[in-house]
């Protein structure tokens, strides 16, 4: 019996062998053995109760930090739909779906004049994505006004979560990988959304000028190391002290511009990636003595 008969029918859409290359940033990486787009949230629940739990079940957002190795992911990736991507405000509150877009998330903050959401405006992911490394830049991150979650787990139970529970740190979570969130509330406080907006476009700027955002990226490929051992620098200035900034690994290239973005020069495969990335790791421990760990998610097989 092959995978597809051996999922349960669904409201929304399931489809087998489906390149997942084009739905990720670095546009590299292997077909989903199925994907399965979920109508809503009682879609998506009777999915995970239903599925047998020998099936592997990945939840993707709109992979700006995933990097899909060349063999493909085996069992069922998700992506949520349109149903999932719903944005409102009430008072100080923002609720947004799992699906819903960082960006759309920190315009509709502004606009009903609600500030603290604005960093959302420098990062390409959904808020799904967001919740699950505490996504953040330019000194804020997501658990500075994240309040709850709702969330599905493998079996398809409905939990609904409090920031403390998520246990967030730099770019972390302590919450179960077989969560899929589905829906996010943020508080923020009350300003004039002309100010907002003013700060929006500031980082927006600020963005443009420093990061490649229009290459095909994975963003910071590693999280920052320990102070301590790095003498206090970030990731981007140990690979440049290590000699990384510009090194390529057939199509892959440590971006000219900021040295801790990988790059796809159009040729990669994710195995070039996942090459380059190891070789900065090993480059800048024997250089600098540092340990640097992925930010950038790996998933899938590598290619035989
Ligand atoms: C040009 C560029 C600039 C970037 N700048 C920043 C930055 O300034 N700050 C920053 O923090 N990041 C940055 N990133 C990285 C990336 O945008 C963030 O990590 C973002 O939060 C990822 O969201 P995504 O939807 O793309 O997640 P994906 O890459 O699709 O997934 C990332 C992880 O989240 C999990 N996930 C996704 N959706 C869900 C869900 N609904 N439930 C449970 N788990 C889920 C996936 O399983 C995976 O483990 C940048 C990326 C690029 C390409």
């Amino acid at each position: 019996m092959g995978l597809i008969d051996r999922l349960p029918s669904v409201r929304g859409k399931i489809s087998a062998n489906v390149p997942l290359a084009p739905y990720t940033w670095l546009r590299v990486g292997g077909p989903a053995e199925a994907l399965f787009m979920p109508k809503d949230e009682a879609d998506l629940a009777h999915f995970l109760s239903s599925t047998p739990d020998d099936i592997p079940v990945t939840i993707l957002g709109v992979a700006s930090n995933t990097l899909v190795r060349d063999g493909g992911v085996k069992g069922v990736v998700i992506r949520l739909g349109p149903s999932f991507a719903k944005v409102e405000t009430n008072g100080l509150i923002v609720t947004a779906g799992a699906a819903a877009l960082d960006n759309k998330v920190a315009k509709e903050a502004a606009k009903a004049g609600i500030a603290g959401l604005e960093f959302y405006a420098g990062i390409p992911g959904t808020i799904g994505g967001a919740l699950r490394m505490n996504a953040g830049c330019y000194g804020a991150e997501t658990k500075d006004v994240l309040t709850e979650v709702v969330a599905l787990d493998r079996t398809g139970r409905r939990q609904v979560m409090s920031l403390e529970e998520l246990g967030y740190s730099y770019r972390h979570s302590n919450a179960p990988d077989d969560l899929i969130f589905v829906q996010a509330k943020f508080k923020g406080r009350a300003d004039n959304p002309e100010d907002i907006h003013a700060r929006m476009a500031a980082i927006t700027a600020k963005r443009e000028e420093s990061q490649p955002i229009r290459e095909k990226t994975g963003g910071s490929t590693f999280k920052n190391p320990d102070q301590i051992q790095s003498k206090g620098r970030g990731a981007w200035q140990v690979i440049d002290a290590a000699g990384g900034r510009g090194y390529k690994v057939g199509g892959a290239q440590m971006s000219e511009k900021h040295c801790n973005f990988m790059i796809n020069t159009d040729e990669a495969t994710a195995a070039d990636l996942e090459t380059l990335g190891e070789t900065m790791r090993n480059m800048v421990k024997e250089s600098q003595g540092v340990d640097l760990d992925w930010e950038v998610k790996r998933i899938g097989e590598v290619a035989t």
